[in-house]
């Protein structure tokens, strides 16, 4: 189909909270999120995009710090429902926890093809200087952009931010203050939003299996913990998180290119963990760049007590993504191959 002959685009927004629908309370003078329908309100432009656009709101929208896997699995839910209704969706949610969801979300949508563009805001749509406004039509453009051959140009789920659209799986969120919230490390931009809306078609993810059908992985499994390396962690420490009860997988933050301290009881504690069956991931602290697992004794060493390396992820992308795979019922061998492994561009090859 050419473009021209395309009907008009139908978007799905689903709202689940975060500063973009919030509203100061008069008392306390503390952000809490609204209703959907007034968010609308405040955007009057939306009626000069001539697209047909659904709604679906959470039964209590949040701030995102409260954001749970349930809901993942409640906005996966909607996509999965309405997929073939929408030629794209758009998900309103809080920056705080955004990387988190966008990262859970492109591992939950496997064989997804139509764009999931999350986006939000640092102050809330009412205010004068908000940039939600901006934010929300530009991701409502993203998500009904086809290419020359009428085909979706974004084809992922992407976090769209001020002045770029990033990949979910690849964002982390960088500031507290500053309007250009969100950063790829280790990925170059999808999209840059200047005068107009750029597309950088090398870095756009383009499927593995083209034309299967989207298969939803709902389950993910909370029993896997961050163990934040610093110089002088504590022997007692370390034990006893690696002997949380039920705890199946760790994201180990290791210094530079995946090392940590040199003590044979710490080797010793992580080579125990691993012949427990859990599975440990090394991912660096470093905001950029990737684990080197052999580029050091230190690191060497923890591979060969199983640790397995997390190349380049991000820190949400890597727990999101063993709760994702310990979700799916794998064995901790199957498990520590598929870390491995891109499965929708988490990881650089
Ligand atoms: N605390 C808010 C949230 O994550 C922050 C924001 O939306 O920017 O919901």
């Amino acid at each position: 189909m050419s473009k021209s002959s395309l009907p008009r685009p139908r978007i799905l927004m689903v709202y689940t909270g975060g500063t973009i629908g919030m509203q100061e309370n008069p008392v306390t003078h503390a952000l809490a999120p609204v209703d959907f329908h007034h968010l609308i309100d405040s955007v009057p432009k939306l009626k000069m995009l001539d697209f047909e656009i659904g709604s679906f709101q959470f039964e209590r929208p949040i701030d995102s710090s409260a954001m749970t896997p349930g809901h993942w699995a409640e906005i996966a839910k909607v996509i999965e429902d309405n997929y073939e209704s929408y030629d794209g969706f758009v998900v309103l949610h809080g920056t705080d926890t955004m990387a988190y969801t966008s990262s859970a979300l492109s591992f939950m949508l496997e064989n997804l093809d139509k764009p999931v563009i999350i986006t939000g805001s640092q102050l809330p749509i009412g205010e004068v200087r908000t940039d939600g406004e901006e934010n929300l039509i530009t991701a409502l453009q993203i998500a009904a952009a086809r290419d020359a051959s009428g085909q979706h140009m974004v084809r992922e789920v992407a976090i769209l931010f001020e002045n770029y659209l990033w990949r979910g799986n690849r964002s982390t969120k960088r500031s507290a203050d500053n309007f250009n919230a969100f950063k790829s490390n280790n990925y170059p931009e999808l999209a840059k939003i200047g005068l107009g809306i750029t597309y950088n078609r090398e870095a756009l993810w383009r499927g593995r299996n083209p034309g299967a059908p989207l298969k939803v992985h709902y389950n993910m499994d909370c029993n896997v913990l961050y163990m934040d390396l610093f110089p002088g962690i504590k022997e007692e420490v370390v034990k006893h998180m690696l002997a949380t009860p039920g705890i199946k997988g760790v994201v180990l933050k290791t210094f530079g290119a995946g090392n940590g301290p040199t003590d044979p009881w710490f080797f010793e504690a992580i080579r125990k963990t691993v012949e427990k069956g859990i599975v440990v991931v090394n991912i660096t602290q470093c905001t950029n760049g990737s684990v080197h697992p052999f580029r050091y004794q230190t690191g060497m060493e923890l591979a060969q007590c199983g640790v397995v390396s997390g190349h380049d992820l991000t820190s949400e992308a890597a727990i999101t993504k063993l709760m994702h795979l310990l979700g799916r019922g794998m064995s901790a061998d199957e498990v520590k191959n598929y870390m491995e492994l891109s499965l929708c561009g988490e990881i650089s090859s």
